[in-house]
């Protein structure tokens, strides 16, 4: 290809700098623009209802962006169906905007037959992709915005046995679509050794049923620390979280993020309660970014491929035709109407053929006919002159010219009169 090529042609040359250029100042350049333009991110939550969704967003990003909860409506007033709602807010950190958006799905696993909960949800996810290729599309591009869901927490009820089917088929369903992060909801409900083993079978469950789940990525070259960091945030998956937006005062007087119990407190932030603090890691301090990228890269290209494919766009036309759905419409449109022309010109053809052969038997016909008027016209006058000779002849008394072959001749050799 041709960047193949200018590769291979340009050689690199390395060098020493003489003196003071600049762009050693790039990754603050950058740095300066993205913080000015604010980041994007979005992230979906899922599970039953009651198990702790909205008190772990308003944890996760230290704001009540959940307001406390109604007490649940009687059974028969309850929505039939997996609804989608989300909520954005603007938070800042260190001068750093941040456009968060928490899409929640109430009524996932709440009704007698969830069958189809992963359909809404699917929907709602590949709508949104929806979104950003037709942003991309436009002939001004300037200000795309991405609704993109950048990670789905998927809460898996703390029962201490195994994932159930509705978590195999959600899963099953979602995981070339979104990140998914899987996490053991209220896990102070567990004892240390139950929540080892819960981890140790939904682990097994996840290879079993061949489901991706988010994995940090490494990359080579990396410092020692950026690794033990990836390998600690990768050995706590699916995390067991503890959600409180309670601050309790502990015997020492320490303020902690908590839950308060008989037996003593359970510390949202403390590493040794839960993996709160590890989770929050994965999902904002880390790998945001990577979550955002892996989006874009692979869930989302991977989505955007199959979708141009089943259009009919081949990988291999055009470039600009594939990218650009509205094009390639209005290109068939115009196949398909001079295709349209192209028949009705045709039956023209066909007619007017037909019209124009009925048209000559038609003149013929009435040719034969004229002729054959001729004709009799002329025999009947013949016959008419005929007639009237032989009456001038009758009326003048001269015996009639007998007929041709009825004369005889006379013994005498004479015509007889
Ligand atoms: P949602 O329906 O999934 O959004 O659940 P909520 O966040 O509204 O929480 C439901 C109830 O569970 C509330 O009474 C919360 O106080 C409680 N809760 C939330 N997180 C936890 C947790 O980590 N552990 C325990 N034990 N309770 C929690």
């Amino acid at each position: 290809s041709l960047s193949n090529n200018l590769h291979s042609i340009t050689p690199i040359i390395r060098k020493k700098l003489m003196g003071y250029v600049g762009f050693a100042n790039l990754p603050n350049q950058v740095h300066r623009k993205s913080v000015r333009k604010g980041f994007q991110f979005t992230v979906m939550v899922v599970g039953e209802s009651g198990l702790g969704k909205s008190t772990l967003v308003n944890t996760l990003f230290n704001t009540t962006l959940y307001p406390p909860k109604e007490p649940p409506a009687p059974n028969d007033e309850r929505p039939q169906t997996v609804a989608i709602q989300s909520i954005s807010a603007d938070i800042e950190e260190n001068g750093v905007r941040l456009r968060l958006t928490v899409v929640d799905t109430p009524g996932f696993g709440d009704f007698v037959n969830n069958d189809d909960s992963w359909k809404p949800i699917t929907e709602n996810i590949e709508a949104r992709f929806d979104s950003y290729l037709e942003q991309e599309n436009r002939v001004n591009r300037q200000k795309v915005v991405d609704n993109r869901v950048h990670a789905c927490l998927y809460f898996i009820q703390p029962t201490g046995h195994a994932l159930k089917p509705l978590d195999i088929e959600f899963m099953r369903r979602l995981h070339t679509k979104v990140n998914l992060i899987p996490v053991i909801a209220k896990a102070d409900t567990l004892t240390d050794d139950e929540v080892a083993e819960f981890k140790a079978r939904i682990l097994a469950d996840i290879a079993y049923h061949n489901i991706q789940i988010f994995q940090a990525p490494t990359y080579e070259n990396e410092d020692e620390e950026t690794i033990t960091e990836t390998e600690e945030i990768a050995s706590k998956i699916p995390f067991a979280v503890v959600g409180s937006d309670q601050v309790v005062v502990l015997p020492n007087g320490r303020h902690v993020r908590g839950r308060s119990y008989p037996w003593g407190v359970i510390e949202v932030d403390n590493e040794e309660h839960c993996d709160f603090v590890k989770l929050r890691q994965m999902l904002v301090r880390t790998y945001m970014e990577e979550l955002r990228e892996y989006t874009n890269d692979v869930l989302y290209e991977n989505w955007r491929t199959e979708k141009l494919l089943s259009m009919g766009v081949a990988q291999d036309s055009s470039v600009f035709k594939e990218i650009n759905p509205a094009l390639r419409m209005q290109e068939e449109r115009v196949l398909h109407e001079a295709k349209l022309a192209k028949m009705e010109a045709e039956m023209k053809m066909v007619f007017q053929q037909k019209v124009q052969e009925k048209e000559s038997k038609l003149k013929q016909s009435e040719e034969e006919l004229y002729a054959r008027h001729r004709e009799m016209k002329e025999s009947l006058e013949k016959q008419r002159l005929d007639l009237e000779e032989k009456k001038r002849k009758i009326e003048n008394g001269r015996p009639l010219t007998p007929e041709k072959g009825t004369q005889q001749k006379t013994r005498k050799g004479f015509l007889r009169p």
